[in-house]
């Protein structure tokens, strides 16, 4: 079995669909033409210059401060004070037009097109190739929003917003790597060697985003990627908690693991916007369910992340939730063990801390629940586990969250019955906690298995009980009565 063919292996798009592609157009030093001298075309003649363009702008009758504009450009930008005809096309790497109408604009796109030039006609984009978006400038580092014509509003919003976001330091690090790069080529590192010590650059320019690197950062930096061209990378597997869905519960070290991994592996009850959260290019692999033949399949994983690891790789394996909590991570781990690797594990909140939420209920209490136990109702056979402790799952001074529980929870809650829990202990039914389409069900214990029957439930759920969960209902009822007030 190799990396690429994988295991039990489907791939989602790693992209969705795309109204515009952006690209990024290098212009400096080649010719463009501007037809028009309003605002949005002496902009456009702006923008161009800025970008090295030589422009030249074709208008009938320009206003004098169009023309006054245009001059203090030279010799970037030439006006010619006449209407552009197929001539003006020629050896044209952009045409932009500032159309009267329809007719006019449909000439112009054919013209520019027929001379090979990408076309952009201001304010109409049914005749546009291409479009300008909103610019945050910190070149060399470039940012451009488009809403593909949809809300230009809207976009510019955004621009202001991600302006605040990018500190002006921003400017002088882009400036310092393009600086370092000649230097850091003569290294002779592999693509992942190359790949670490930009990583490391990018985390010292966001650690200090203010102002550009000093000599010295510029000598640490440098010496740092020669250590890395003396040691090559190994191959490493992190065991990463993807939480119980909503994406903004992954943690930051997470997030960070995803960002910089090759692969990334992860199972049914990972939220697709976690997987999607991993680098571009990563390879993601779905490994599934584990189906009818648990051994089987986990031997599966194990043996694929070993092979990764081995094939030098930086291995993410996504797990719902937290990793340690029934993830069968224990035989991950001692399988990459014994193969000679360690694992570093990325702790994730658990289901029941996202179900305890959508409930607004404490799992603890001070009078009612000094104790929390997470109990599996699903053994190896998919059957209600014989040997679970009764005694601790009766007590009613405990909160019980049960995993895995929702095909025997008439068989679990009969023998709980059946061992003396009193039947109106409080109960709660979480299903797809933190995710879209979240419902939760709350009734007595014993009157829980015929109302969860009833709803049908297909995400994963969490059965709750104990005293403690009865502190729910006080708590929705007053965060209703305070929506009321409000
Ligand atoms: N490691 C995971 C648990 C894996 S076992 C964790 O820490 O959460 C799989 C079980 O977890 C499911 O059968 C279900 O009982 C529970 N579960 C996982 N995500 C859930 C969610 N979003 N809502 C409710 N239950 C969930």
């Amino acid at each position: 079995m190799s990396a690429a063919s994988g295991a039990p292996e489907a791939r989602r798009a790693r992209i969705e669909a795309l109204a515009t592609l952006p690209l990024f157009h290098k212009l400096r030093g080649r010719r463009a033409l501007v037809a028009g001298a309003g605002q949005g075309a002496i902009w456009k003649v702006e923008l161009l210059v800025a970008a090295g363009a030589l422009v030249d702008v074709v208008a009938p009758a320009p206003s004098e401060e169009a023309r006054d504009f245009v001059a203090a450009l030279a010799p970037a930008a030439t006006l010619h004070a006449r209407r552009w005809t197929e001539a003006d096309f020629a050896d044209r790497a952009l045409a932009i037009g500032d159309c009267a109408d329809d007719d006019e604009a449909a000439a112009f796109a054919r013209a520019a097109r027929a001379a090979g030039a990408l076309v952009n006609v201001v304010d109409k984009p049914a005749f546009c190739d291409v479009q300008f978006g909103s610019i945050v400038n910190r070149s060399p580092l470039v940012v451009g929003i488009s809403t593909d014509g949809a809300a230009p509003v809207f976009g510019q919003a955004l621009r202001t917003a991600v302006e605040t976001l990018l500190p002006h330091g921003f400017k002088d690090w882009a400036r310092a790597a393009r600086d370092w790069r000649g230097a850091v080529a003569k290294l002779g590192l592999d693509f992942r060697g190359r790949r670490n010590v930009w990583e490391r650059f990018a985390a010292m320019a966001l650690a200090r985003p203010e102002r550009g690197p000093d000599a010295a950062e510029r000598d640490a930096f440098l010496a740092a990627a020669g250590q890395d061209a003396a040691a090559p990378a190994r191959g490493r597997v992190a065991l990463v908690g993807a939480g119980p869905g909503d994406p903004e519960l992954v943690t930051l070290k997470a997030a960070r693991l995803l960002r910089s991994a090759d692969v990334v592996l992860y199972d049914d009850l990972v939220d697709p916007r976690v997987v999607e959260m991993a680098r571009r290019e990563a390879e993601r692999i779905h490994v599934g369910k584990r189906g009818r033949m648990p051994s089987v399949a986990q031997a599966a994983i194990s043996g694929l992340l070993v092979e990764l690891a081995r094939a030098g790789k930086r291995v993410v394996r996504l797990k719902g939730g937290d990793p340690l909590v029934f993830g069968r991570a224990g035989e991950e781990i001692a399988a990459l063990a014994k193969a000679g690797y360690g694992v570093e594990i990325v702790p994730g909140i658990t289901a029941a801390s996202g179900a305890a939420a959508a409930l607004r209920v404490s799992l603890t209490h001070r009078d009612h629940a000094r104790r929390l136990q997470f109990v599996t109702a699903h053994d190896r056979g998919g059957e209600l586990p014989t040997d679970l402790d009764w005694r601790a799952l009766v007590d009613p001074a405990a909160t019980t969250v049960v995993y895995m529980g929702v095909r025997t929870l008439p068989a679990l809650v009969g023998r709980l019955l059946a061992e003396g829990v009193a039947p109106d202990t409080p109960a709660a039914f979480v299903e797809r906690a933190t995710q879209t389409g979240e419902r939760i069900l709350r009734a007595s214990l014993s009157e829980l298995p015929a109302l969860v029957a009833a709803a049908a439930p297909e995400g994963p759920c969490l059965t709750l009980y104990g005293r403690a969960i009865g502190e729910a209902d006080v708590a929705a009822a007053l965060s209703l009565s305070s929506m009321n007030e409000g």
